[in-house]
C-alpha cells in the first residue's frame, strides 16, 4: 500500500519551523510496511492545499495530512479536505463535549472559534485528542483514505501511536515486523558498501540504512501472515549483518542506545567510571546519566576546560601542555590517567579537542579531537577528525568516546579484537 504525506503550514514552508512531523510520519509508515513516494509541504492556503490533496489522492492509497486543525481562521485543512472529498461538515456532539471538558479541566472558557474544531466531515472516523482540542479525522473515500492529524507534535505523536497505527495495521492483511541492527565505529558510507549486495538483492525482508551521529542503524523489515513468520524471515538477515559487522554491532534491541550498551557493560562488570571532558563540556557525562541505574558505577565527572585545571585536577604535566598542546595525544592520555588516579574509577575517559569555529590551525584544524580511555591501568588513545559546526563536532566526539569505551572494555574482558571482521 502506498501512503503520501502532506504537511500543512506556511511556517514550515518558510523554514520557521522544521518539518519534524514529516520525518516522524515517514519513519512510522515505513515501519508499518507502507511505501511512501511523495511528501509535500504546502502553506495555509485552501486552493493550493486542494491541489496537492487531489494530486495525492490520484496516486496514493492513504494520504496523511498534518497541521491546520486548529481553531483559527488560517487553520483550514479539515474544511478543505472535506470539500475535496465531497463530505459536508456537521457538529459532532462528542467532540463538542470533549472540547468543553478540556477547557473545564484547565479552568478556562472556550472561545467561539473553538467550536469550529467540533465540526467534522460526514462519515468520518473521529480520533480522540488527549493533549489538545482538535480531534483527528479519518475519511474513507472511493479513491483513498485521508487521515487528518493536528500539527503540534505532542498531539500528533500519541494520536498516531494510539489510533492511526492500529488503523493502518488493520488495513494490511500482512503483519509487518522489523529489527534494527545498531552499529558503532563504522562510517555511513563504509557500512553501506558492506551491505550493498544485500540491499541490491533485497525482497522480503527489506533492509534500509540510517545514519545517526557516530552510528549507523540498519533496519530489517519483513511482512508475513503472522509475527512468527515475519521474525523467521528477519532472523537470518540479522545474523548475516552481525557476521559482517562483528563487534561493531552494539545491539539489536529497539530501546537500547549506545550509552545504554556502554552502561550495561560497566554495570555487568562492576566497573566504576569517570569522565574528564574539555571541548564536550559534560556532554559525555550527560549521555551516560541518560541511563537509569548508572549511579551504581558513575560517581562523578569533570569538565576540565582550562590548561590550569587540567594540570591541577588531572595532573597533566606542564611540559606536556607546552610541548604538545592541550589538544594532543599525550594530553588526552594524561587526562584519562589523572582522572582515574584522582577518582579511583576503573574506567576513565578523556576528551580534548577543537570544537571551533575559531582556534583551528593548519596543523590542528577545527574538528580535531583526541580522546583516551583508561581501563584498569591500560590507556588507549584515539585521534579523530570531525566535520560540521561546533554542536555537531561535540556530539560526534561524545559518540566516538562511547564507542571507544565500549571497545576498550570489551577488549579488556574478552581480548577480542574490536572490528576484526572489518578488513
Ligand atoms: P493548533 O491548534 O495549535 O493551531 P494545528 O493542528 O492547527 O494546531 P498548526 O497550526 O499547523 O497545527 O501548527 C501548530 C504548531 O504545531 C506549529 O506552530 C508548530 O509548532 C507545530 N507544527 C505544525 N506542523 C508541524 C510539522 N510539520 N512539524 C513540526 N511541528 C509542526
Ligand atoms: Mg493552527
Amino acid at each position: 500500500m502506498v501512503v503520501e504525506l502532506i504537511c500543512v503550514g506556511t511556517e514550515i514552508l518558510l523554514g520557521n519551523i522544521v518539518n519534524t512531523n514529516g520525518a516522524y510520519l515517514a519513519e512510522k509508515c515505513a515501519g508499518l510496511g507502507l511505501s511512501c513516494y511523495f511528501q509535500t509541504v504546502v502553506g495555509d492556503n485552501a486552493e493550493r492545499l486542494s491541489q496537492v490533496l487531489r494530486t495525492a489522492l490520484g496516486r496514493a492509497d492513504i494520504v496523511i495530512l498534518s497541521g491546520g486543525l486548529g481553531p483559527t481562521e488560517d487553520d483550514l485543512t479539515k474544511e478543505t479536505a472535506a470539500k475535496v472529498c465531497g463530505k459536508p461538515l456537521y457538529l459532532h456532539e462528542p467532540s463538542k463535549k470533549a472540547i468543553e471538558a478540556f477547557f473545564a479541566q484547565k479552568g478556562l472558557e472556550p472561545t467561539d472559534n473553538n467550536w469550529k474544531q467540533a465540526m467534522l466531515p460526514e462519515g468520518a472516523i473521529v480520533l480522540a485528542n488527549r493533549n489538545g482540542t482538535a480531534p483527528g479525522v479519518i475519511l474513507e473515500t472511493e479513491e483513498a483514505r485521508v487521515i487528518l492529524l493536528p500539527g503540534p507534535p505532542n498531539e500528533l505523536y500519541p494520536m498516531f501511536e494510539e489510533s492511526v497505527a492500529p488503523y493502518l495495521e488493520s488495513l494490511n492483511s500482512q503483519v509487518i515486523c522489523s529489527t534494527t541492527v545498531k552499529i558503532c565505529g563504522v562510517g555511513e558510507s563504509k557500512a553501506e558498501t558492506m551491505v550493498k549486495d544485500l540491499i541490491d538483492a533485497q525482497t522480503n525482508p527489506t533492509i534500509a540504512t540510517y545514519a545517526k551521529t557516530g552510528e549507523v542503524h540498519i533496519r530489517v523489515t519483513a511482512g508475513a501472515g503472522d509475527k512468527k513468520e515475519a521474525m523467521k524471515l528477519i532472523k537470518p538477515m540479522v545474523k548475516e549483518l552481525k557476521a559482517r559487522f562483528g563487534n561493531h554491532v552494539y545491539t539489536t534491541e529497539e530501546e537500547t542506545t549506545l550509552e545504554k550498551s556502554v552502561a550495561d557493560l560497566l554495570l555487568a562488570n562492576h566497573l566504576t567510571v569517570t569522565c574528564a571532558e574539555s571541548c564536550t563540556g559534560g556532554l559525555l557525562s550527560a549521555r551516560l546519566v541518560n541511563v537509569p541505574g548508572i549511579s551504581e558505577v558513575y560517581k562523578f565527572g569533570m569538565v576540565t576546560y582550562s590548561n590550569k585545571v587540567k594540570r591541577r585536577f588531572l595532573g597533566v604535566k606542564k611540559s606536556t601542555l607546552q610541548k604538545h598542546g592541550a589538544v594532543s595525544e599525550k594530553t588526552a592520555e594524561e587526562m584519562a590517567k589523572g582522572a582515574a588516579l584522582m577518582s579511583k574509577a576503573d574506567v576513565a575517559v578523556s576528551i580534548t579537542g577543537i570544537a571551533g569555529p575559531d582556534g583551528g590551525t593548519e596543523e590542528k584544524p577545527v574538528g580535531l579531537v583526541y580522546m583516551a580511555c583508561y581501563v584498569k591501568g591500560k590507556v588507549t588513545v584515539k585521534k579523530c577528525q570531525f566535520s560540521g559546526n561546533r554542536g555537531k563536532i561535540r556530539e560526534s566526539a561524545v559518540s566516538a568516546a562511547l564507542t571507544l569505551m565500549r571497545s576498550c572494555i570489551l577488549e579488556y574482558f574478552s581480548k577480542v579484537t574490536f572490528g576484526k571482521k572489518e578488513s
